[in-house]
């Protein structure tokens, strides 16, 4: 038995490296260790790409477009380069990808605990314990609903619902619904909801607007293409205001049609302000709609402005349509600033608020006043711990399946780093 075990969790292993999680982030740096012939082991609570399994609602269709599904040494092959996964094929690019690179996976394990032991780290699962000198957490940044206070205030008669329980809108009764968040999710949901034939309120804060299409080409190209996916987390002014920002209201269609809130008002969604508090049964909501609308038209300006700017200097102008900007957000003369929520008329408010995620395992001292890990780059603060998948980590793509990739690489080598000089010190204290 190991020093320190816990009784009743066998050793089940020793291995250079213990990844957490199954997801492509784990898988990818799965792949870079095997290159670097790195003993190591994924461990996976449920099966392979199980957050795109279980926790995803069902018509979901990611926005990000099938030629950005690369991970190393794999990537999207099909006929559609520029169409949109749904969740079977994102499971089924992700599984196919794992048996490809022979990812050495055990499924249906959960890490409960991992804490530090010498010259390494203890990681307690509920199939037995392993000892290992570094650990990879790529459990994903998307483990909990991050739910505001407020929630607590809620009529009792109401349904809440976070979008990981959300699946489709035959689980709700027939009454209106109040969509809280105006990021990707909530305008989807929104859309998906009102289209049920239920009324939907659509509560907005600061968000991200973007056309799904921008001179004939899909807006990932044109961010791809201009750099700002890769922007590095070392180059923006403030990277904690940076890593907040919501995703950007886009949806994967057949159409490529763009999802945006005058999108919904057209259609007939009651958009009003951000939600700050519920009193005596009645939401209440911001007067700060006109100012958000006003701050995201005004940053879509700016990114259509750099756009034209690299397409005029790249000589890619001359082959694209004209540039071309869209009618402000349109925003009533006086929304609404509250909402009966106990009149009967309102059966379900999701909260499509965010998620963050979960370290309670995480027995080290690496975590912050929130709970959140302190890391440089994903390279935590403690010797041979590393993180993925965060937002904005070391890029602005790092929590998308594109940015991986590049992540994997820089933080695969940097863990090859870290084992061999662990070998080299070692050896000095052995010799005296
Ligand atoms: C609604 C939604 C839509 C998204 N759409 C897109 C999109 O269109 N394009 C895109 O590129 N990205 C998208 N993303 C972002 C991102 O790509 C996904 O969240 C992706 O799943 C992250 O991959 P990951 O490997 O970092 O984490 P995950 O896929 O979440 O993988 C983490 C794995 O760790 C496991 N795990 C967690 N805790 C433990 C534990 N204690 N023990 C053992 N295993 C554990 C989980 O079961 C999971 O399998 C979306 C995210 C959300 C929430």
């Amino acid at each position: 038995m190991i020093r320190g075990a816990r009784r009743g969790y066998p050793l089940a292993g020793t291995v250079d490296v213990v990844v957490i999680g199954a997801g492509h982030a784990g898988l990818a740096m799965s792949r870079c260790l095997s290159e670097g012939s790195i003993d190591h082991v994924v461990l996976e609570r449920g099966g392979i790409a199980n957050s795109w399994r279980h926790e995803r609602w069902d018509s979901l269709v990611r926005l990000t477009a099938n030629w950005q599904s690369r991970l190393p040494g794999y990537c999207y092959t099909g006929l559609e380069p520029d169409g949109y996964m749904t969740m079977l094929e994102v499971v089924e690019f992700i599984g196919r990808y794992a048996r490809i690179i022979g990812a050495p996976v055990r499924t249906e394990t959960t890490v409960m605990s991992v804490s530090v032991a010498d010259d390494g780290y203890h990681v307690v699962t509920d199939h037995g314990q392993w000892r290992c000198r570094a650990v990879v957490i790529a459990s994903g940044a998307h483990n909990i609903p991050a739910v505001p206070p407020l929630c607590a205030a809620l009529p009792r008669s109401l349904r809440a619902l976070t979008t990981k329980d959300y699946r489709n809108p035959g689980q709700l009764d027939d009454r209106g619904v109040l969509v809280v968040g105006a990021s990707a999710t909530g305008l989807q949901l929104a859309d998906e909801i009102h289209r049920s034939g239920r009324q939907v309120t659509l509560a907005v804060g600061e968000h991200i607007r973007m056309p799904r299409v921008y001179r004939g080409l899909d807006i990932q190209w044109w961010l791809d293409a201009v750099g700002i996916l890769d922007e590095r987390y070392d180059e923006v002014d403030d990277i904690v205001r940076a890593r907040r920002v919501p995703s950007p209201q886009l949806i994967g269609t057949p159409q490529r049609s763009t999802l945006d809130l005058n999108t919904l008002t057209e259609a007939g969604v009651n958009i009003v302000g951000r939600l700050v508090g519920i009193n005596d049964g009645k939401a209440q909501f911001s007067g700060s709609l006109r100012n958000h609308c006003a701050m995201a038209d005004l940053k879509l300006g700016r990114l259509l402005e750099t756009i034209d700017a690299w397409a005029q200097r790249s000589g890619k102008s001359g082959e694209v349509a004209a540039p071309e900007r869209f009618a402000a957000t349109r925003v009533e003369d006086a929304p609404c600033l509250s909402l009966d929520l106990s009149s009967g008329r309102i059966g379900t408010v999701i909260w499509a608020t965010g998620f963050r995620p979960d370290y309670q395992w995480l027995h080290v001292p690496a975590l912050d006043r929130k709970g959140l890990l302190r890391h440089d780059g994903g390279i935590v603060d403690m010797p041979g711990l590393y993180v993925l998948g965060l937002n904005f980590m070391r890029r602005r793509k790092s929590s998308f399946m594109h940015g991986a990739e590049d992540d994997v690489r820089d933080l695969s080598a940097q863990l090859a780093a870290y084992l061999r000089n662990a070998v080299s010190r070692r050896a000095m204290r052995a010799a005296g």
